[in-house]
């Protein structure tokens, strides 16, 4: 059994640690639990993340917290006017196929797509994904790009926290000491929006991202060029990122190929990644430029058509 947090033990068979679950009746006593728990306590949702890490040994928590049963944690909602409200324990096949989803955040749903295996992502929920808080996470560049809110409940109750203001360093959320995340708030998108997500991988399914690209670009007559992109990042620094260089260079001139080649450039200036087993920095960055050039391009296509 795992006994030393952070090390990594190929045991033959690999066990977990015991725990404790605990199953509250109300956001306010998971928030009870937590603020007492002195970091010994942990939510979990389809647990991809969680139980591989307690039986590898990097985490070790006393007790795990399940929260999918109360109001709200499990539900999808869509307005046209308030947009699409995810609760945080949401599976992501069932999000992906939403027909909200689907009609209204076609970047969201391909982003989903790219998660693992079907099988997992029976399991896996965009909460836990951003929560994880990995700069891989293949869901963060869409929540980027359509400027999703993250709802956290506190000792003070619920408030929002914009996804820019999410992510703090890889694994590091904003999330504070007693607080969860309740849902995902998601605007609706811009009228004519066009999506796209593009995702690098060692193979082509089952793999995390060497590099993830969103774009979202729509019409806007205050923009020079007549049209607004949104471009985030995965897996090309601490955190999933926006990049406004490129999305100014879009928005400032005429939209031509050397205008989305200048774009992408900017793209992969603004790219910090590291060297890791998955890739190299240096490939990681010129595959930052290829595939923004490519998923503005399509988008662009798309909007001109
Ligand atoms: C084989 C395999 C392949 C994978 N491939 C990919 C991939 O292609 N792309 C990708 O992005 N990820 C991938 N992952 C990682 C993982 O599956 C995803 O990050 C998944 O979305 C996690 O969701 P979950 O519901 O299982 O999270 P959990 O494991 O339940 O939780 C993840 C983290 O978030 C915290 N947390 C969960 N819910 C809350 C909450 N409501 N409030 C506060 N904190 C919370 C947990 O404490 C934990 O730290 C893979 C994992 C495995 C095992």
């Amino acid at each position: 059994m795992p006994k030393t947090v952070g090390q990594t033990f190929h045991t033959p068979t690999p066990v977990l640690p015991s725990f404790d679950y605990v199953r509250p009746d109300s956001p306010q006593e998971v928030t009870k639990l937590l603020s007492k728990s002195d970091g010994n306590a942990r939510l979990f949702m389809g647990g991809t993340d969680v139980f591989v890490r307690m039986r590898d040994g990097f985490i070790t928590p006393k007790i795990l917290i399940d929260v999918k049963h109360l109001p709200g944690m499990a539900q999808v909602e869509f307005g046209k006017r308030k947009g699409l409200i995810v609760g945080a324990a949401v599976d992501m096949n069932s999000l992906a196929r939403h027909p909200a989803v689907v009609e209204h955040y076609p970047v969201l749903a391909e982003a989903l797509h790219t998660v693992a295996s079907y099988q997992l992502r029976t399991r896996a929920t965009m909460g836990g994904n951003l929560c994880n808080a990995s700069p891989a996470a293949d869901t963060a560049p869409a929540a980027l790009v359509l400027e999703a809110s993250l709802i956290l409940h506190g000792r003070r109750g619920e408030y929002p926290i914009p996804i820019t203001e999410f992510f703090l360093g890889p694994g590091k959320t904003a999330i504070k000491p007693g607080e969860f995340l309740l849902r995902i708030e998601i605007p609706p998108a811009p009228k004519g929006a066009v999506g796209r997500y593009l995702k690098l991988g060692r193979n082509t399914l089952g793999d995390l991202a060497i590099v993830g690209v969103a774009v979202l670009g729509y019409p806007d007559n205050k923009a020079k060029s007549g049209y607004r992109f949104r471009i985030a990042l995965a897996s090309v620094a601490p955190v999933p990122i926006r990049v406004p260089e490129a999305e100014a260079i879009l928005a400032a001139s005429p939209i031509t190929p050397d205008v989305i080649e200048a774009a992408a450039k900017a793209a992969m200036e603004a790219a910090k990644p590291i060297d890791d087993v998955r890739s190299s920095a240096v490939y990681r960055k010129a595959m930052v430029k290829n595939l923004t050039k490519r998923a503005v391009t399509e988008v662009w296509e798309k909007l001109v058509q």
